[in-house]
């Protein structure tokens, strides 16, 4: 807020000095202070956006709460929040950041061939991944869920989907879970296209993380339930290249600040925060 602020005075100085250039009773004023953009090592990533001044950011685009793409193209929720934060400490202004949709199966492979460069989407950290892409966070801690009709009385925890037909997501760990566990797992590349197969009986629930239900059922009011308590651990990371170290600490740092100076709350309860309690974020893992 504060270096809103000063960007906004500075701004008023500016347009203050150009009108009095134009009525051509200027000179001798001093130039006006610009706020000084932030500077990183020469070599790094935060150098390189820094001074590009555009982002390009990988995030979902029908998941209420967390990144839901509005009218007018531009996505909002918690995860669009987190990517503005990052931004911003790279002097890069809203308008300049590119929101790319990536759906749970391309998000390694937009980040290994750089067509995003962070992606903020969902995005559980493991072990696997970390082959392939880097983490930084976790900023939030979420846990697989289900969701079936609001009628329906059958299903009540993870052991009930045994052996039946569940939607998940292709790439997500969801359906690498309901795999394990023996359900019989049908595939779309979103969440919002599994809600016709279970409106329609193909499935008897949607399955994937808590907070991603909770929006789907916030915006279909009456249709559906989460029923059963969160039976995996979900902490959500933000991906970026593999071994960009540098750029993992200074994510790391960042979140930090956020947690430590209030925008990580702000940005939660301007977003999922409507429907969902705000909790402390975890620990940040420095691996
Ligand atoms: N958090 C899980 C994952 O990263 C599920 C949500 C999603 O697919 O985005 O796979």
């Amino acid at each position: 807020m504060k270096r809103m602020r000063i960007a906004l005075v500075a701004a008023a100085a500016a347009s203050a000095l150009a009108l009095a250039g134009c009525a051509g009773g200027g000179g001798g004023g001093e130039e006006p202070t610009e706020e000084a953009a932030p500077t990183f090592e020469a070599g790094t990533t935060m150098a390189a956006l820094a001074e590009a001044g555009e982002i390009t950011v990988g995030t979902k685009f029908d998941q209420p709460l967390f990144g839901l793409v509005g009218p007018d193209g531009v996505p909002v929720g918690f995860d669009v929040e987190i990517a503005k934060i990052i931004a911003s400490e790279l002097g890069i202004s809203e308008e300049n950041i590119t929101w790319t949709e990536t759906v749970s199966a391309n998000r390694e492979p937009f980040i290994e061939n750089g067509q995003v460069d962070i992606v903020v989407a969902t995005y559980t950290i493991n072990d696997k991944r970390k082959e392939v892409v880097s983490f930084a966070g976790p900023y939030y801690l979420a846990g697989q869920s289900i969701l079936v009709l609001a009628d329906n009385e059958d299903i009540a925890s993870e052991e009930d989907l045994v052996g039946q037909p569940v939607c998940s997501v292709t790439g997500s760990t969801p359906a690498a879970n309901l795999k394990e566990l023996g359900a019989e797992v049908l595939e779309t590349d979103t969440y919002s296209n599994c809600l016709e197969p279970l409106r329609n009986g193909q499935v008897v629930a949607v399955s994937t993380d808590n907070v991603i239900l909770a929006g789907l059922a916030d915006q279909n009011p009456g249709e559906f339930k989460i029923v059963g308590e969160p039976f995996t651990e979900e902490p959500y990371g933000i991906g970026l290249a593999l071994e960009d170290t540098e750029f993992r600490t200074w994510i790391n740092d960042t979140l930090e600040a956020a947690y430590a100076d209030g925008r990580y709350e702000e940005a939660w309860n301007a977003t999922a925060g409507e429907i969902l309690p705000f909790v402390e974020p975890p620990a940040v893992d420095r691996y």
